[in-house]
């Protein structure tokens, strides 16, 4: 990269990728006061990465860790905040319905980080969740775990509601602009675009399922993977509205887990159900995913609905591809790149970490002014992998 190239623009926080992560953390930085550039090499609300699709699951009982519950916290007032000053919709508060063995990880891990602090959740035995919930069809054993302050949010909405309100902060953007490659010089950094040079004292990168190009000393902590979402219709829609039916995700014992999310009333046309399976385990390369859904993976979903939610009957109507950026332990990171005074990094949200962006987006632009966040986010740096 040739520093002889003249510096088209500058800014105090450049933030490479404006999907979930940094479109909050553009924000966060704006709020702060900060001069902030936000650069995206599509358009933002895109579908090549992983923050489309229109839903995804928000709750705070954690299985996956409960550390997660006070960055959920925040996460869940943030989005009411800018709910409340984009005068738009993000939360779909219609509860979230976690199923499986009763002494498995997910009900026992969510559990626990619900007694940890202090939610309030709902754990009901296999009869009643056959009474309350008639469209699953579930084995003697399981149980359920109910969170009523749960639901799903909308990403594109909540990623154009976060710029929205960056830009009126002050913050600029450059879409359609890749950053090719950057370098940390004496005085601060440079980001290289086909336009020309970008200069700033601290950059976030906050590139998905392309970190790795980015910063290749992570490359082999990321793996990314083809996902798929489909959307089934419903003879009877009610069973799919979300008055009757919570987000849910099922911890089948025979492989990844399946999850839906009921129809959301703001969707136009018929309604819905989004229905997938968390983490199936199909590396690729990010620039050359194949984007169509083939024939047989329709099938499989068909068959576990079929199996798991037999009284919904109704075609899968619409499927899409999206991309998880998977870190060895499944968990966030979000840290200072090693040996860097200048860069920080959000990454390797593996499949889960939607939801927490808004929490993502301060601890990064914090980390990035102050050096360090009162956000409790220690157990997702870096220094985990050794
Ligand atoms: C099918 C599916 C279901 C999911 N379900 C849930 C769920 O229910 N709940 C939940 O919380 N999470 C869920 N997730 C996870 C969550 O949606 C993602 O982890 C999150 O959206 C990732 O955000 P991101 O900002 O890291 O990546 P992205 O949103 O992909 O953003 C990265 C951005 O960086 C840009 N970029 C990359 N390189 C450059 C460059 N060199 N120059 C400029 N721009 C660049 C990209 O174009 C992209 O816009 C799901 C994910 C998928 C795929």
């Amino acid at each position: 990269m040739s520093s002889r190239r003249p510096i088209i623009d500058q800014a105090e926080v450049i933030v490479i990728g404006l999907g979930g992560v940094g479109a909050f953390a553009l924000r966060a930085l704006s709020q702060i006061g900060v001069d902030a550039l936000g650069l995206e090499r599509f358009a933002p609300g895109h579908d090549r990465g992983s923050s489309h699709g229109g839903t995804r699951v928000f709750r705070h009982a954690y299985f996956e860790h409960p550390d997660y519950v006070p960055l959920l916290r925040f996460s869940s007032d943030d989005f009411g905040h800018l709910e409340a000053s984009r005068g738009t919709a993000l939360l779909q508060r219609c509860g979230c319905l976690l199923l499986g063995p009763h002494d498995g990880a997910m009900i026992e891990g969510a559990a626990d980080a619900a007694s940890q602090h202090g939610l309030a959740v709902e754990r009901l035995g296999v009869e009643m969740l056959r009474r309350r919930y008639p469209q699953f069809a579930l084995p003697r054993g399981w149980a359920g775990l109910h969170e009523a302050d749960a639901g799903f949010v909308r990403p594109e909405a909540a990623i154009r509601a976060a710029l929205d309100e960056a830009v009126d902060r002050g913050a600029r953007l450059r879409i359609e602009q890749s950053a090719a490659a950057w370098r940390e010089t004496e005085g601060g950094v440079e980001v290289e675009t086909a336009a020309g040079l970008l200069r700033c004292d601290r950059l976030v990168v906050a590139a998905g399922a392309w970190t790795g190009a980015l910063l290749p000393a992570l490359r082999a902590q990321l793996r990314v993977t083809r996902q798929i979402q489909t959307w089934v219709e419903a003879d009877d829609p009610e069973s799919i509205d979300c008055r009757d039916l919570p987000a849910w995700v099922l911890a089948r014992e025979e492989g990844p887990a399946l999850y839906g999310i009921p129809a959301d009333p703001l969707a136009p046309g018929k309604p819905r159900m989004k229905l997938g399976l968390h983490g199936r385990d199909d590396p690729v390369d990010p620039d050359r995913v194949p984007r169509s859904v083939g024939r047989a993976e329709l099938e499989e979903l068909e068959s576990l609905r079929a199996r798991w939610l037999p009284r919904l009957s109704g075609p899968i109507r619409a499927a899409k591809v999206c991309l998880y950026t998977s870190s060895p332990d499944a968990q966030l990171i979000v840290d200072r790149l090693p040996g860097s005074r200048r860069v920080v990094l959000g990454a390797g949200l593996s499949g889960h970490g939607f939801k927490l962006c808004p929490a993502l987006g301060r601890i990064l632009a914090e980390l990035a002014i102050r050096g360090r966040s009162p956000l409790p986010a220690d157990f997702l740096g870096l220094s985990r992998f050794g």
